[in-house]
């Protein structure tokens, strides 16, 4: 689905340009915006299993810190480009600052597939990626977490890199640790969790009860697993979700009118959230194409995987159903997309709203490492909540209150308190 020439960057920047167009900005704030800050581009050599050497090529790109460090995940992809990381890093930045915790945007990349990487080849990425960047991130700095295909146990061999090499205990140079090792309870369910309270204050206000409703997801990963945890322990019926077949390089969707079973679906899906097809079909599950889970008729469409996925040719397929699309990922929908569902009238949570989740979780963690005294589960997750359910109502809000769609309400909040943080520090 996701086409080569298709460009995440000019995508972020196109998005900025409308806000900045919409606040007046002048421009030195919009030259300052509209590129990263800073940029790192490194290589890291690999003893690999089978005796050959190999260099992976890796990025981190800090695109503002105006509000406070850097903050942002680190991905390994295969297809990972610096211009997909610059837009990460920008979208960081705004993700940030909608939320409203004293943070900046960031964003890391190693171009690796991990699934064909051993347990070992990956340490060494992520203890050779420390090793580059250990003089430009920290706990004061810039601070990585878990993205796309990155997860506890990596955060924890880079934190143990940067221990290593500084000689100190710094838990709060990384986040998404594990638990007892200075990760936060409900970090795991923070984003998907996060989306669904999106989700849940966004059926508030159409008057919708959640029992009501059915839902379509695409990805299974950590965001989507947790989605449909609590979509579903609000009463939601969730019918359908997508995963990548690594094998064959495609997606498929997995369709189960009555609902689909969390347990039984994870019990056979990968450590990436690949789910396989012939153990599916055999629990009664229909395997259809790719594409399949955007064009259920369901009043709830979550977009979890990656970005580009909603496009102009694609977007005309959803059903005249489909209330809400709350964008799990990082950058799903692209701006030609936009108007089309507009005029189907949808009522669109826009990522760095929808998926503020787990960065807002990654502050809760930073904040405990600081005090080194940790919060339970429910203390974590009613903090969540109410932070998520602010930010929202401050982006619905101001979009009612001055006739913007969500996206733009949400952009011209978050981009207008970095400019301000920007010019009272001089920089524009
Ligand atoms: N990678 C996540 C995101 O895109 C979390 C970032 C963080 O916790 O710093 O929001």
């Amino acid at each position: 689905m996701v086409k080569t020439s298709y460009n995440p960057f000019l995508t972020a920047q196109k998005q900025f340009d409308r806000a900045a167009d919409l606040l007046g900005l002048n421009e030195s704030a919009r030259e300052f915006l509209r590129n990263p800050m800073r940029e790192f581009h490194f290589a890291i050599p690999v003893h690999m299993d089978d005796g050959n050497k190999k260099v992976f090529r890796a990025f981190r790109i800090q695109h503002n810190d105006a509000r406070g460090p850097a903050k942002g995940g680190i991905r390994f992809h295969p297809m990972e480009t610096v211009d997909t990381v610059r837009a990460l890093s920008m979208w960081m930045t705004w993700k940030t600052s909608v939320a409203d915790i004293p943070l900046g945007g960031a964003k890391g990349g190693v171009i690796c597939d991990p699934h064909n990487l051993s347990p070992f080849e990956q340490e060494q990425i992520c203890r050779g990626w420390i090793r580059q960047i250990v003089k430009n991130i920290g706990p004061y700095a810039d601070i990585p977490a878990p993205d796309v295909m990155t997860n506890a146990q990596h955060m924890l061999w880079m934190l143990d890199e940067y221990e290593t090499i500084t000689g100190a205990k710094y838990p709060g140079v990384i986040t998404g640790k594990p638990i007892g090792l200075g990760g936060s309870q409900g970090r795991k369910e923070a984003t998907g969790y996060g989306t669904i309270i999106t989700v849940r204050e966004a059926l508030r206000q159409l008057n919708i009860s959640p029992e009501n409703t059915s839902a379509s997801f695409q990805g299974f990963g950590n965001v989507s697993q947790y989605a449909i945890e609590l979509y579903q322990k609000m009463g939601g019926r969730a019918v359908c979700v997508s995963s990548w077949d690594n094998d064959e390089k495609t997606s498929y969707s997995f369709h189960k009118k009555d609902g689909i079973d969390l347990t039984e679906l994870t019990a056979i899906t990968d450590v990436y959230g690949g789910i396989n097809k012939e153990k599916a079909r055999g629990l009664g599950y229909e395997v259809l194409p790719g594409d399949a889970w955007l064009e259920q008729e369901v009043d709830i469409l979550v977009p979890a995987a990656l970005e580009n996925q909603i496009t102009e040719e694609n977007a005309p397929t959803i059903s005249s159903r489909v209330k809400i699309i709350a964008e799990g990922a990082n950058g799903p929908t692209t701006p030609e997309a936009d108007p089309i569902l507009e005029s189907k009238n949808i009522f669109v949570i826009p990522d760095f709203l929808a998926n503020s989740g787990g960065v807002i979780c990654s502050y809760f963690e930073q904040v405990q490492n600081n005090m080194n005294y940790y919060w339970s589960k429910d203390e974590v997750l009613s903090k969540l909540d109410m932070k998520m359910t602010t930010a929202f109502s401050a982006v619905s809000d101001f979009s009612k209150h001055n006739r913007l769609g969500m996206r733009d309400a949400a952009y011209v909040i978050s981009v207008d308190r970095v400019v301000r943080a920007c010019q009272s520090r001089g920089w524009i």
